[in-house]
Order: structure tokens, then C-alpha cells, then sequence
């Protein structure tokens, strides 16, 4: 990856300049409620791409505190994506809940000294009596005597309560303008099993005060995140002053990545997955890093993604086609070139003979000489597009249209002859002469033919269904979701068309799953890892122009 400099950095060429660091170590804290998404891809390579461009470390920690929803399977995935980008955290996985014991005693630390206070409110007069920018917020058992927090709360672990009827409060500042400050809640009851801790416990430390007591440690110190935690730090700041942690970490926060006709949320992507209105979290149309994988982008051109994007301090939407330009500009060089022919028209060359087979050679890319050759066949009957042939052209169609000639690329100078059509209307085949002195599969024969088409011969192709895909969402900015609507309001009912029966070029029956070619003329396509029997659409050739 290309080693960018941005505002964390300059913080942090600061403070090491200063002394106030003498070393950098980060973390990645994805909560296991879902796969990874490219929003989370920005995250990690500022976590670990910070860690690393200053020969620091990186820890991997599930946070999995909040107790609903969680699932090792989701775990798992989130690792494998990590690895599939190329970072890693060597022995340094962790889990939020491994410290629910320290969480619990740094609890009681802050009843003792005062700072933290058994509430009896219930969630609705919590909010009766949060106040407002004039009013500050009130709590009849703000003054409750330390003795009385200590055993109440030492009931509400045993699990003497229902939920709902107490919370442990910070005593910070009923008053404070930031109103995370006005005695947040740092615990509730809650009788869920929790995935790694079973039946333990019953009461949960909130995710501001579990955080920065993780971070701390865990001897983080740049505990990097979104902005919108940035009105949470006064509280992660106070909990690490107030509590005896070994460490001071410092929260920073760098603006989320958005990006255009495409919802970066578990939630939402949870939902496409749990309706069905997608084939899985791996879906190719999906903005997950497993359903990018799947679609054929590749880690490297996702990382060139996240840096031309950069980092900033406030929110943008980046445009989608930036992240098809990158795989676009990385398949331009690595991907071999191969023959596609999405919708055939069977042509037959009426002046080669039946029994006649020539082999012409190909460039697998014609600017990387040393990626090799492969030989194609030539014979009386061939395919070509149903795109590339027009019974009444448009003005300027250089392509095959009656009477007229085009160049097969890398062959033959054909020319239309008798159009044969089906009862139906459709075309049958398409009868042609080709040139046969001229060009021999020379394209440098000194003929000026405007147009060059694909072909492949009828007995080199071997029948593939195509997976077209397109944007998730008709909604461009998804922060601008007009009222009473929703995002599934905007699905994007073109975002994935089967070609059926395409013809492909034979040596693709060996492509690996998983494995890139650019069909020529018309994009990139990647064998589906769970369909061997599709190619997907990876990127089209050529940005488009209609959006
Ligand atoms: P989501 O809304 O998709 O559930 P989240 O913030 O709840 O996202 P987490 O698993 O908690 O998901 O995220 C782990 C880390 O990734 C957090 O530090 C979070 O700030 C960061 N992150 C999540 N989404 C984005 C995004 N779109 N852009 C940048 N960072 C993100
Ligand atoms: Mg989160």
C-alpha cells in the first residue's frame, strides 16, 4: 500500500516528536454482528496502516460487550476478511467481554470514590429527566450513600432484580452541554446469554465506559474511530482518568466512508441478507469485503481505494465509480484477455471450407508480452454478437451490417451475405465470404476496414450464464433518504441479469473459481466461486456514461 501521510499521523509525528508517545499501538474493534463492509476496510487501514507506518502493533478485538446478536460465525468471517486484505494481529485477538471482570471491579472502584451511583429511574423517566440546553438533568438518587450503590449494585451482578430496575450512573455533570456527560448510564440488567460468557452475568457495562477501559488495558494509545463518537470522548477521557488503568490511550476520530447508491450499515445489509432480497452476505452485489471478494475485486485494489480516498475530519460521500476505477486500472494490467460472446449469432463463412481448422495466435494481453500467447480456432462456423451485427445501422455502425464488411479480430476480413431467419423473425445465421488472401489473421494486411469485431469458432466455445450486476440502490446519496421512505424503497431493480448461455472461449472451462479476465470489449469477469457455472461482472471496460 502506498504510504500516505494525513491528519492521525501529523498527531502523531507530533506527540512522538514531543515525547508524550514513544510508541504507537492501535486497535480494530468491530462488533461481531455482521461481515465486514468496505466502510470497515477504511477503519482497519487507518488501524493498522497507522500501527504499521509507525513499526507498531494492532490489536483485533471483538467487541462483543452488548450481548444481543452475536455469533461466531461472524467472527470468523470478520478474521478472514482481515487476513484476505493482508493485515494481521499476530497473537493479539481479543474479546471486549474478557474483561467484563475488570470492568465490574473499576465499577465499584468509581462507587467508592463517588463517581458512580445505583439509579432507580426507569428508561422513560430517564428521558423525562434528561433536561435540555436550558434544564439541567435531575436523578432523586444522585446522593444515594456509597454504602447503599455498593450492595445494590453487588444484587443487580447477582441477579436479585428484573430488568430495567436499576442502572449504575456516572456522577459526572447533571448540567454538562454535552449530554453524555449528564451521568450516563455505565450499566443495566439485562438477562440475555451472552455467546462466550453463557448465563455469568446479568448486568452489561455500556460501550463508553467498556471501551476505553479495553483500550486502556490493552495499552492502546490512539484508539482510532468514526466520528461519531467524537461527542463520546469527554466520557471515554473521563472513565480513563477516573479508573486505575495502566494506560493513557487517546481517542481520535476520522470521518466514516460513504459511498454513493450503496448503504454501508450491518443493519441494512443484515436485513437485504435476512429478507432474501439478496443471495447472502456474499452476495456480488453486496458492499461486504466477502461480497466484493466474491463479485472479483480484488484486497489490493480495495486498499488503493482507501487510499485515494484519504482520510479527513468530516463526512463525504465518495462516488462508486471511484471504487470500479480501481479494480479497473488493477485488471487493465494483471487480467488476461479471453473471447466472450454474450448473445450469439452463428455465422457461416460460406467460402472456407467444412473440413478446415487453422489455429491463429493470441496475445493474452497485448502490452504484457510475457504473459503469453494461446492459439484460437478458425472454422467455417463461428460466432459473433448479436450486438455487433444490424440489419439497418444506424448512421456510423462500422460493425457487421448487410453488404457490408468488418475485420474479425485477429482474423479474417469477412462480408454479410444472406441473412437466414427463423419463422419467428429472428435471426437463424448469418452466411458470409471472407477475404481470404488478405489478411490471414494479420491485421496489418494494409485493408482500411473502420469496424473490428469478436468472434469465437463454434468448436472453441463452450456455453457459461453471465451475472450482470449493478448498483444495489437507485438512491445515490444514501444520507439523503427522503422522508416516510426507505432504503429498500430504492432497490435497484437492474442490479443483477443472467445471460443465459453465453458463449465463452473453451480453454475457460479450466479457469480457476475466483479467476479474472477481461472478455474483450466489453469488461472484466471473474469465475463465481460457488457457481462454476457463471462468470461474473466484475467492472465494464469504460466507465459508464448514463449515470
Ligand atoms: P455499522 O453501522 O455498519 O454496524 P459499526 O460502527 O456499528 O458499523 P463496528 O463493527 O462497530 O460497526 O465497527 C468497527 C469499526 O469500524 C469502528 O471503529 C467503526 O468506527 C468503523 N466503521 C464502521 N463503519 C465505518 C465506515 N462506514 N467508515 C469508516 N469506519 C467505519
Ligand atoms: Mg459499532
Amino acid at each position: 500500500m502506498e504510504e500516505t501521510s494525513n491528519f492521525i499521523h501529523d498527531i502523531i509525528d507530533e506527540e512522538l516528536s514531543t515525547g508524550k508517545v514513544t510508541k504507537v499501538h492501535t486497535r480494530f474493534p468491530p462488533e461481531p454482528n455482521g461481515y465486514l463492509h468496505i466502510g470497515h476496510c477504511k477503519a482497519l487501514v487507518i488501524d493498522f496502516g497507522t500501527a504499521q507506518k509507525y513499526g507498531g502493533l494492532c490489536n483485533l478485538r471483538m467487541d462483543d460487550t452488548n450481548p444481543a446478536k452475536e455469533d461466531t460465525e461472524y467472527v470468523d468471517a470478520i478474521k478472514e476478511d482481515i487476513h484476505w486484505l493482508g493485515f494481521d494481529w499476530g497473537d493479539r485477538f481479543y474479546y471486549g467481554s474478557d474483561y467484563f471482570d475488570k470492568d465490574y471491579e473499576f465499577a465499584v472502584e468509581l462507587i467508592k470514590k463517588g463517581l458512580a451511583y445505583v439509579c432507580e429511574l426507569t428508561p422513560d423517566q430517564m428521558d423525562e429527566y434528561r433536561g435540555d440546553l436550558q434544564n439541567p438533568a435531575r436523578s432523586p438518587w444522585r446522593d444515594r450513600p456509597v454504602e447503599e450503590s455498593l450492595d445494590l449494585f453487588e444484587r443487580m451482578k447477582n441477579g436479585e432484580f428484573p430488568e430495567g430496575k436499576y442502572t449504575l450512573r456516572a456522577k459526572i455533570d447533571l448540567s454538562s452541554g454535552n449530554f453524555w456527560m449528564r451521568d450516563p448510564v455505565l450499566y443495566r440488567i439485562k438477562y440475555v446469554e451472552h455467546h462466550r460468557q453463557g448465563t455469568k452475568w446479568c448486568i452489561f457495562p455500556m460501550y463508553d465506559f467498556a471501551h476505553p477501559i479495553q483500550d486502556a488495558l490493552e495499552g492502546i494509545t490512539h484508539s482510532l474511530c468514526s466520528l461519531e463518537y467524537e461527542i463520546h470522548r469527554p466520557l471515554y477521557n473521563w472513565v480513563v482518568e477516573n479508573v486505575s488503568v495502566p494506560h493513557t490511550p487517546r481517542q481520535i476520530e476520522f470521518a466514516r466512508l460513504n459511498i454513493t447508491n450503496t448503504v454501508l450499515s450491518k443493519r441494512f445489509l443484515r436485513s437485504m441478507v435476512e429478507s432474501g432480497r439478496v443471495d447472502g452476505w456474499d452476495d456480488p452485489r453486496m458492499p461486504t469485503l466477502c461480497g466484493l471478494r466474491r463479485r472479483g475485486y480484488t484486497g489490493s485494489s480495495i486498499l488503493d481505494f482507501c487510499s485515494r480516498i484519504g482520510v479527513a475530519k468530516s463526512d463525504s460521500l465518495v462516488d462508486i465509480r471511484l471504487l470500479e476505477s480501481c479494480i479497473r486500472d488493477e485488471l487493465n494490467e494483471t487480467a488476461p484477455r479471453r473471447v466472450a460472446v454474450f448473445n450469439p449469432i452463428k455465422v457461416i463463412i460460406d467460402n472456407y471450407p467444412q473440413d478446415k481448422t487453422e489455429e491463429f495466435e493470441l496475445p493474452n494481453h497485448p502490452q504484457h508480452p510475457e504473459m503469453g500467447s494461446r492459439k484460437v480456432k478458425f472454422t467455417r462456423e463461428i460466432y459473433i454478437d448479436a450486438e455487433d451485427f444490424s440489419e439497418v445501422p444506424p448512421p456510423k455502425f462500422f460493425r457487421l451490417k448487410p453488404e457490408g464488411e468488418v475485420r474479425l479480430m485477429g482474423a479474417y476480413i469477412i462480408k454479410c451475405g444472406e441473412v437466414v431467419k427463423n419463422d419467428d423473425g429472428s435471426i437463424k445465421e448469418i452466411h458470409a465470404t471472407a477475404d481470404l488472401e488478405t489478411s490471414n489473421g494479420n491485421p496489418c494486411d494494409g485493408r482500411k476496414i473502420k469496424g473490428t469485431i469478436h468472434w469465437l469458432s463454434a468448436s472453441n466455445s463452450v456455453p457459461f450464464d453471465l451475472a450482470l450486476y449493478d448498483n444495489l440502490l437507485t438512491l445515490e446519496n444514501p444520507s439523503k433518504l427522503p422522508e416516510g421512505k426507505e432504503f429498500t424503497d430504492y432497490l435497484n431493480p437492474e442490479s443483477k441479469k443472467i445471460i443465459k448461455n453465453a458463449m465463452l472461449e473453451a480453454c475457460l472451462s479450466d479457469a480457476k473459481p475466483g479467476e479474472k479476465f477481461q472478455f474483450v470489449r466489453t469488461g472484466y469477469f471473474c469465475r463465481d466461486t460457488k457457481n462454476p457455472n457463471t462468470f461474473n461482472s466484475i467492472v465494464s471496460l469504460k466507465e459508464s456514461k448514463n449515470k
